[in-house]
């Protein structure tokens, strides 16, 4: 079996017939019924990683970081599996309720947080997570109990500039000190948060956060008394979407943090706390599959032939916002031997919407069906309507069957907010 379809698609993918087949579902099944672009997502494997977070650190709470892809559905399946939501807009907390994740299972993050958002969170017990000490008195005034304090620990971690967050000067989280005081005011809090960043591909550090906030509990300690019950340790993992970037299994990282922290916290005489992840990426990444219909194939220079597909930056955004990589494989004829590197571009008036500079592809042809994996993740999430282009359904794939999880969105729909 070709590598792309063992490492980077969903679990249950497969080829038939020189096609693929996502959840026991043929491509172009789910192209005529759903139209293109449609976004894909394989319950099962949504289900396993799922389960390899909670097997990895059991007790632990796991909280989706709902941001990467809010649906209700994956969150009820997620539910299901036992999972929290982890949310940071009164939206975000409305789709998690909506799938009915149980109030004591939501952490609600931002560094400006509605009013809205601070009352409905303490109203159905959900954990707080303080990132001011202004926010701090404003919780307070509303009767919030349940708090955790997020600290900036001031590490770097080896990701793109957007997605660190725990570095000296990040506009997330309170500095050390300003912690310190959070919690010589608030001593019923429960915990300390931290979240080093996103897409992380390297554990160096998420590891030294893990030894940095074990000294951090001890001049709590010290200072003020205080030791915390609750560490979040925040998400973050990485996933690939090409075969040469780096990949880490779920164990492997979760195993790696709970093995620092084993070490560690004992070390300092400290009680092991209780935990929470928070990973969105690497739970619905590559259970998404994002399937494009060819609209034609243009040679551009001697070296640059563009295969344009029906979509582009306003669904998938990370390659123009972060030059992230992609791959792609005919769906509809998935068996064939690949002809020559294309270019992928999307259909939008931007020379920057090219989805995937280079692939090696059977050579396509207008109505081809062409699938780009680990597309689960921080796209539909933030997909945008440029060009006046509606944005795409997601469907979910399961034993054979396919539901609609998210319609696609019409022109009426756009024309509706129209005065
Ligand atoms: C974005 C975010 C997450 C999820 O991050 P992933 O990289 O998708 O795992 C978790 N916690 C916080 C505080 C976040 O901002």
């Amino acid at each position: 079996m070709p590598a792309v379809l063992t490492d980077l698609l969903p679990d249950t993918a497969r080829v038939a017939d020189g096609e693929l087949v996502l959840g026991g579902v043929r491509s172009t099944e789910l192209a005529r019924e759903f139209g293109t672009p449609v976004v894909v997502y394989d319950e099962a494997t949504i289900r396993g990683h799922a389960r390899a977070y909670l097997t990895a650190a059991p007790g632990a709470l796991v909280a989706y970081g709902t941001k990467a892809f809010p649906s209700v559905a994956v969150l009820q399946v997620l539910a299901e599996e036992g999972l929290g939501a982890d949310v940071s807009t009164v939206g975000e907390l409305e789709f998690a309720l909506r799938a009915g994740v149980p109030g004591e299972r939501l952490v609600i993050h931002g560094n400006n947080k509605e009013d809205e958002l601070l009352r409905r969170a303490a109203g159905s017990g959900a954990l707080i997570v303080l990132d001011s000490l202004e926010e701090l008195e404003r919780a307070r005034a509303i009767d919030a109990t349940r708090f955790l304090v997020r600290v900036t620990p001031g590490i770097e971690a080896d990701t793109h500039e957007a997605v660190k967050t725990a570095h000296h000067g990040s506009k997330f989280g309170l500095p050390p000190d300003d912690a310190v005081e959070a919690i010589r005011r608030l001593p019923e809090c429960e915990g300390l948060h931290v979240h080093v960043g996103s897409q992380l591909l390297h554990f160096g550090a998420s590891l030294m956060t893990v030894d940095w906030i074990s000294s951090f509990a001890v001049r709590l300690r010290a200072e003020l008394g205080w030791t915390p019950r609750v560490i979040d340790l925040g998400g973050g993992l990485g996933v690939r979407h090409v075969l040469e970037e780096p990949s880490f299994t779920i164990e492997e990282f979760v195993g790696g943090l709970l093995g620092e922290l084993q070490r560690t916290w004992p070390l300092q005489g400290l009680p092991d706390p209780q935990l929470i992840f928070e990973p969105g990426r690497s739970l619905v990444s590559r259970a998404g599959v994002t399937l494009y219909t060819v609209g034609g194939v243009k040679r551009a220079s001697a070296a640059t032939t563009y295969v344009t597909v029906d979509g582009g930056m306003s669904d998938n955004p990370r390659p123009a916002m972060y030059n992230a990589r992609y791959t792609a494989l005919l769906a509809n004829r998935a068996d064939e031997d690949v002809a020559e590197p294309y270019s992928v571009a999307g259909k939008h008036c931007e020379s920057g919407d090219v989805l995937i500079e280079r692939v090696d592809l059977p050579e396509p042809r207008r109505g081809d069906l062409l699938a780009v994996p680990v597309t689960g993740a921080y796209t539909l999430a933030m997909s945008s309507t440029y060009n006046a282009v509606p944005r795409p359904p997601a469907v979910l794939v399961r034993d054979g069957e396919a539901r609609l999880i998210r319609r696609r969105e019409t022109v009426d729909d756009l024309l509706a907010l129209e005065t």
